[in-house]
């Protein structure tokens, strides 16, 4: 069997043998002088058919082990990417140097580390409890069926409403995991690694829990990495999507929160992995349970809960006896049309902020849209400024006095002439997170308004202020973009109004419907939890909108058929698999052409299957054009197979004189 991409075949000399062990890290000569780092997959005893030259130097404990290996190897194999991008996406730096010496090779061979910002989270501290709560009857209820479960299934999906109390059910499986002798790790998407969550499982798991995410300081993610490597490894580790690579001894649980959560998925750089699939193959691997947790199932979570390779346990109600929000439909179209908005606000939207105003309450308005407006115009030529990198409109930021470029994020100065027509009639179209910010402040003079999105929350400091005064009452207004949809729980929000549905529906991908449904729902989730029922103000142009009706009476059965129903028709995932094959380069008519020849290249094999070459919604990112193409395969297929004739197409292309330099990459399963 093959070693999977990129692994290399060396002979031990005599005096390392007894340290060359699977998992042991390893310096090692590639061609003639440059010297390689890297972690042995294997060990043969028998002479290889072929010369090979001698490692250089092992590690006196191995770094990994073998589960980790295999674990790597098959992460490598499905996701297309090289074992050793793996590698370095799994092992912090510091584990690597210590393993591999400190010498200025193994530096230079393992650059393209992703960067972590320094600083923690203040839930790293110890706490002086150690108590969970009682489940209640629901909750009870659920977690034994979990269980029974688990006789016949290795994953359940655990579907609960927004506040049924999930978090209170992983807490008590985790307990069984630990009391059982086994190790648990818990996910959660980045961005829902609060305090909140945080503290409310260090009461429980204390010192027993680590927290694994990019804020982790690379001496930290040594340690972690090193106790996980010991005989006395956590209980319980708490992470972001890269705590999935983190080495486990005696796994026995894994929980992914908001398994619907796409963040999950890795895009850039490569490994492209997403931690969900990944976590279930680790623990089918480890004998361990999986448990998905959401209000929202993705797409292929519902199907497999649907046709019985997961189990499916519902929590229909909130905990407490807390009513879900009544969702009330506005048709902006139509109140435009008779003059009644007022800027981007409804008149319902704006009395029922008023109304929880006057009552000590609070409101939460939702667009997932940063900046003050997303496109300029010159209304004379209708020149629009664009980033000079990449194909997209410029983002006016008024506060910082900047036009900013979402992708490349170079910033340009505010123009005030156009330079194509030099006429000064400059206008600003649509409505980020910062306008509404100031429109509200002017409706509103003596509300506390803050304003929740990547602009506001470069620090974790600043996004846990923002969190911690809205969760105590010091602040009235909450906007922001869909960082407030994720796992918030908040006491006093009677009203949620979500401003930029159209935006969500009309993106020009076949996921938009599920994850406008996602989005939509979770945002409505935050109203209404303690006390009285919430009301959510959901404004559209397209009332009638099968999606917006499905949000509004909370119907996710027909949702759900409606949407696996018309995947089936257009062949798109859970009925088939997809690959999209990414083409970059400087040059548009190389991109072009190295994309035309591609897709003939597939097609020689997989046919109909393939689809393009076309431009993606954002065809020149950071000065490199780029294409794609993407490949339709069939559940059922050998898929080791088919990525191994990709890959074949992708060394032919690049063999070719004109696409040399043409950057070729797959995107498995992509989100
Ligand atoms: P979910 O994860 O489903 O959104 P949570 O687990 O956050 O829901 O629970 C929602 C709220 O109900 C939280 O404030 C939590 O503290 C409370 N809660 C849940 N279960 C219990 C319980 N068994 N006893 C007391 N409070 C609970
Ligand atoms: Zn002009
Ligand atoms: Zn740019």
């Amino acid at each position: 069997m093959p070693l999977g991409l990129g692994t290399l075949t060396y002979s031990v000399p005599e005096r390392l043998r007894g340290r060359a062990v699977v998992g042991s890290g390893v310096r090692a000569p590639v061609g003639t002088s440059r010297v390689y780092t890297g972690v042995i997959a294997a060990v043969d005893v028998a002479e290889p058919a072929f010369e090979c030259k001698d490692i250089i130097d092992v590690s006196r404990v191995p770094v990994v082990g073998e589960g980790e290996i295999a674990l790597w190897r098959w992460i490598a194999e499905y996701y297309m990417s090289p074992v050793g991008d793996v590698l370095r996406a799994a092992v912090p730096a510091a584990v690597r140097k210590k393993a591999f010496g400190n010498d200025k090779d193994a530096g230079r061979t393992l650059v393209g580390v992703r960067a972590t910002i320094v600083g923690t989270y203040p839930c790293d501290r110890p706490s002086p409890y150690g108590r969970p709560t009682g489940l209640s009857p629901a909750q009870q209820a659920a977690y034994d069926d979990i269980l029974t479960a688990y006789e016949t299934k290795n994953t359940v999906l655990l579907h609960g409403v927004t506040s049924s109390g999930k978090t209170e059910i992983y807490i008590h499986l985790i307990l069984k995991t630990i009391a059982s002798g086994r190790q648990a790790l818990y996910l959660l998407p980045e961005i829902a690694l609060t305090v909140q969550i945080c503290e409310r499982l260090r009461r429980v798991f204390g010192e027993r829990m680590c927290v694994y995410h990019s804020r982790t300081t690379d001496g930290e993610r040594a340690e972690i990495w090193r106790r996980q490597m010991s005989d006395s490894p956590y209980d319980v580790v708490l992470g972001a999507r890269s705590a999935v690579l983190l080495p486990f001894k005696r796994l026995g649980l894994v929980v992914i929160d908001e398994e619907h959560d796409s963040s999950f998925k890795q895009q850039d750089p490569a490994p492209r992995y997403n931690a969900r699939s990944v976590a279930t193959v680790m623990a089918r691997a480890a004998g361990a349970k999986t448990l998905l947790g959401t209000a929202t199932p993705a797409a292929e979570t519902w199907y497999n809960a649907q046709t019985g390779k997961y189990g499916l346990v519902r929590l229909s109600k909130r905990h407490g006896d807390m009513l879900l929000p009544e969702v009330r439909v506005v048709d902006v179209a139509d109140l435009s049309r008779r003059k009644m908005m007022s800027g981007a606000f409804s008149p319902d939207l704006l009395a029922a902020v008023r109304e929880a105003l006057n009552g000590g309450r609070q409101a939460i308005l939702f667009q997932n849209r940063r900046g003050f407006a997303p496109t300029t115009e010159c209304r004379d030529c209708g020149w629009v400024p664009r980033c000079q990198q990449c194909d997209v409109p410029l983002t006016y930021h008024k506060k910082q006095g900047v036009m900013t470029c979402h992708y490349c994020g170079h910033t340009y100065a505010v123009p005030t002439e156009c330079p194509q027509c030099g006429s000064h009639r400059l206008t600003t179209r649509g409505m980020g997170t910062e306008k509404i910010e100031e429109t509200i402040a002017g409706l509103f003079p003596e509300a506390r308004v803050a304003r929740m999105d990547l602009d506001t929350t470069r620090t974790a400091s600043a996004h846990e202020r923002i969190i911690s005064e809205f969760a105590a009452g010091n602040t009235d207004i909450l906007i922001g973009t869909q960082m407030i949809t994720k796992g918030l729980d908040f006491d006093r929000v009677s009203v949620v109004g979500i401003l930029g549905a159209d935006a969500m529906l009309n993106m020009p991908d076949f996921r938009a419907y599920e994850q406008a449904y996602a989005m939509m729902s979770q945002v409505a989730g935050r109203a209404g939890r303690k006390g009285r029922r919430g009301l959510v103000i959901l404004q559209t142009r397209n009332p009638q909108s099968s999606v917006i009706a499905r949000v509004t009476n909370g119907d996710y059965q027909a949702f759900y058929a409606d949407m696996l129903s018309e995947r089936q028709t257009f062949g798109y995932p859970p009925y088939r698999r997809l690959v999209y094959v990414y083409l970059r380069h400087k040059t548009a008519s190389v991109a072009d052409g190295a994309a035309a020849a591609m897709s003939v290249l597939l097609r020689r094999v997989f046919g109909e299957r393939v689809l393009g070459p076309d431009r993606p919604p954002v065809s020149r990112i950071k000065a490199m054009s780029i294409r794609k193409i993407v490949i339709k395969i069939e559940s059922d297929a050998d898929l080791s197979q088919a990525r191994r004739y990709m890959l074949e197409a992708a060394a032919r292309l690049t063999a070719m004189a004109d696409y040399r330099s043409v950057v070729v990459h797959f995107d498995v399963d992509p989100l």
